[in-house]
Formats: C-alpha cells, sequence, structure tokens
C-alpha cells in the first residue's frame, strides 16, 4: 500500500467495514501493518477484535487473502454443568487432546507455506521448521482445498514461546486440531479426518461419547492425561458448530504456576489467581478426600514458594530473570529473519544468541527472554531488602 488513505479503502472494501472505522482503527493501533524481511509482502494484523473479524486476524493485500484469527475457547471450571448447558442433555461430544505449545494458522501464498501466531504475526522461525516438518505434506493438502487454512499446535522444546517436550516431538512437533474455511467455517470431526491421508498428524482423539458419557470420561481421561504431565483436552461438538469447550490438568496447573513464580514479579499475579480457582473447582467437582486434597494442595504451594526460591537462588548466584530456549534453524538466512523478528516483536527484551554453527549450514542458538520486572524487582531486594 502507497499510502494510508490507499490501505483504508482497500481494508474496507476487503473487510467490509466502513472506512472511518477503519481509519480510526489503524490511527489507534488496533489494525497495524508488518513489513519485516520475512515474508517478503506486506500484512496487517488486527490486535483485537474489530468488525467481526476476531483478534489475530491477518490480511495479505498482494493477495487479497483474510486469515481470520483463531477464536478463544471457553474454559470449563466444573464439566458437569458446562458439558451440559454447551452440548445439551443427549448431545454428542469428541474429546481431543489439548496440546501445550503455541497456536499456528497455516495458509499458503503462492505455492509456498506460511505459519501464522495467534496474534497474526507471521513467525519465521515456525515457518520454516513447520516447512521442514511437514511442508510437502501441507502444501499438497491446501493446493487441493485452496480456501482453507490449518490450525495446528506446534510444540516441543525447541518452541520459542512454549518450551515443553513431548515424547512423540523431542524437538519440535505439528499437530492438526482444527481446519477451517476462509470464510470461517469449521470442519466437522469427520471432514477434518482428511488431513491424515495427506500424511499430516492430529492431536490425539481419545473419542466421541454423549454428554451422559462424558462427564464419566472426562474426568477419567484427565487424571491420566495429569499422570502423564499432560496437559487436558479440548471438548468438541463433532459438528464443530457450538463453541469448544478446554478443561486441564493438575500437573499442568502445577507446572505452570512454577514457572511463573520463577518471574514473580512479571507473571504471579495472574497465574497465581487463575489456576487456584481451577485447583478449587476440580477439588470440589471430584470430591476430593483429606488425603487427596493434601496432596493438592502441597503441589500447589510448594510450586509457589519453590518456583520462587530457586529463582532467587539462580540470581544470587549471578543468574537474571531469563528464560533460555535452545532453537535450531535451517541456516544463517533463517536465523537472521527471526532476530528482526524478534526485535520487532519484543523490541529488545529478547535476544537471540549463536551456539553453534553445523557444517551443513545449521545454526543451534538460545533465545534468552528477559523478565525486566522481576530481574528489577529483586536486584533491588537483595541490595536493600525492602521492596
Ligand atoms: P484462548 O484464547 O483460546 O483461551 P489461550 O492462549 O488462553 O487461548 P489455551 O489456554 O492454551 O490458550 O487454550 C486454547 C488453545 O489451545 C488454542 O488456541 C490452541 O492453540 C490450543 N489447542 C491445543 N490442542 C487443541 C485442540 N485439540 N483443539 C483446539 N485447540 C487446541
Ligand atoms: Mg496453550
Amino acid at each position: 500500500m502507497r499510502d494510508r488513505e490507499e490501505a483504508v479503502n482497500y481494508l474496507s472494501e476487503l473487510l467490509g467495514v466502513e472506512e472511518w472505522k477503519v481509519r480510526e482503527a489503524l490511527k489507534r493501533g488496533t489494525i497495524r501493518r508488518v513489513k519485516l524481511s520475512f515474508p517478503d509482502f506486506e500484512y496487517y494484523r488486527l490486535v483485537r477484535d474489530f468488525g467481526g473479524y476476531e483478534r489475530g486476524t491477518l490480511v495479505v493485500p498482494e493477495h487479497d487473502l483474510v486469515v481470520r484469527g483463531f477464536p478463544k475457547i471457553e474454559r470449563a471450571l466444573l464439566l458437569e454443568p458446562a458439558l451440559r448447558t454447551r452440548f445439551g442433555d443427549g448431545g454428542r461430544v469428541v474429546v481431543e487432546e489439548k496440546m501445550n505449545g503455541h497456536n499456528v494458522r497455516l495458509f499458503e501464498v503462492e505455492g509456498e507455506v506460511y505459519a501464522a501466531t495467534r496474534g497474526g504475526l507471521i513467525c519465521p522461525y515456525t515457518t520454516h521448521r513447520v516447512r521442514e516438518l511437514c511442508g510437502e505434506e501441507l502444501r499438497s493438502f491446501l493446493e487441493d482445498h485452496p480456501d482453507t487454512v490449518v490450525c495446528a499446535e506446534f510444540v516441543g522444546r525447541e518452541n520459542p514461546y512454549v518450551s515443553k517436550e513431548y515424547p512423540e516431538a523431542p524437538d519440535v512437533g505439528l499437530f492438526v486440531f482444527d481446519v477451517r474455511d476462509l470464510d470461517g467455517r469449521f470442519w466437522s470431526f469427520e471432514e477434518k479426518r482428511a488431513v491424515d491421508e495427506y500424511g499430516l498428524e492430529r492431536v490425539r482423539c481419545f473419542g466421541e461419547f454423549s454428554v451422559e458419557e462424558a462427564v464419566e470420561e472426562v474426568p477419567r481421561i484427565i487424571r491420566e492425561l495429569d499422570r502423564e504431565g499432560r496437559e487436558g483436552v479440548v471438548i468438541k461438538d463433532p459438528g464443530r458448530e457450538k463453541p469448544p469447550l478446554k478443561y486441564t490438568t493438575h500437573s499442568a496447573h502445577v507446572e505452570e504456576l512454577e514457572w511463573a513464580f520463577t518471574f514473580a514479579f512479571d507473571l504471579g499475579r495472574d497465574f497465581v489467581l487463575t489456576r487456584t480457582i481451577r485447583e478449587g473447582f476440580q477439588s470440589f467437582e471430584w470430591e476430593e478426600d483429606e488425603e487427596e486434597l493434601e496432596r493438592r494442595a502441597a503441589d500447589v504451594g510448594r510450586a509457589i514458594v519453590e518456583g520462587l526460591r530457586r529463582a532467587l537462588e539462580r540470581m544470587r548466584d549471578g543468574g537474571g530473570a531469563v528464560e533460555e530456549v535452545p532453537l535450531t534453524f535451517a541456516s544463517m538466512r533463517w536465523y537472521r529473519r527471526y532476530e528482526e523478528f524478534v526485535k520487532h516483536v519484543t523490541g529488545g527484551t529478547h535476544t537471540l544468541e549463536i551456539v553453534s554453527e553445523d557444517d551443513d549450514g545449521r545454526v543451534k542458538a538460545v533465545l534468552k527472554k528477559r523478565y525486566v520486572r522481576t530481574e528489577d524487582k529483586v536486584k533491588s531486594i537483595f541490595e536493600e531488602g525492602v521492596l
């Protein structure tokens, strides 16, 4: 787009939203233009819901493409009433595993696959790792189904946004959980199984149940996932018309609390309220006895105190409030592209460092994510003892 008025006209027409609203949204930063060295086209993203489009919606003017943002999934705190009111007595549900990585929407522009983050940014790191993992499979699926977007969880230890190891994806992995038409319609469970034929992996499905069965089955599945240290489930209408629900495990809550309290002054407040509330409702609904309650309480308490205590020890020994994530790049070129992206997105609080360069051109690196508030507060408390 040559200038802002041209962008206003174009976006207004493409999104079907009045010009003055688009103009205002651009001015306020609700719609933002992105032009980095990768991709080689400019795009616009919505940082909030706007004009009937979800946050994270991405517009590529050169290709008249609108990729809608992935909608928020509501959380069940009490399974039984949530299942009954959402899906109705006598209704049916599909229970899928909720994997813990980051949400990517995969789409095609001129024969190439791109990966958009939840916020509507095209991430060079995710894009190139996905292309390596299953670029051909995705391309052939998207070629046969041109007006669709594949929604998937990008997981693994080498995930810059949520670094968590999965036995089935030690470094990185991609698991499809939805397919969506560009007009916003989600494919039914039966329809989306088509991705299997292309060699794409889907998240695990625990089966289809009646609501009555699900009330019994989901807690059983959750307990099993809990023992394996996995995150939880997403419960979906088989026709994918009613919006889904998510429900998570005790071990996921505990793990997140411990991590959040490593960066207590940045994340502690938000995490402690949300996760303890989930724990309280889960213990209540499962009618836990004293012994079970004791164990749950000890896990939660320990995660909070120990998370902070270990972080303080590391900082006393000279470390910062920094999370380090190992990343591998296919080449120096991709490394540079991601370096630029990280700088653009974080303004410099996150930095990349090269660890080694292999003979085949692959670059091992580490992403350092600094939690500035925690670092400053803890430093000052170390010196003066008061907050
Ligand atoms: P939300 O705004 O949807 O609540 P959030 O950032 O709080 O998102 P989560 O609590 O992780 O995210 O839950 C929703 C996310 O779960 C989805 O955006 C998606 O990335 C992820 N996910 C993992 N497995 C599935 C699945 N089987 N079906 C749908 N989403 C899944
Ligand atoms: Mg998640």
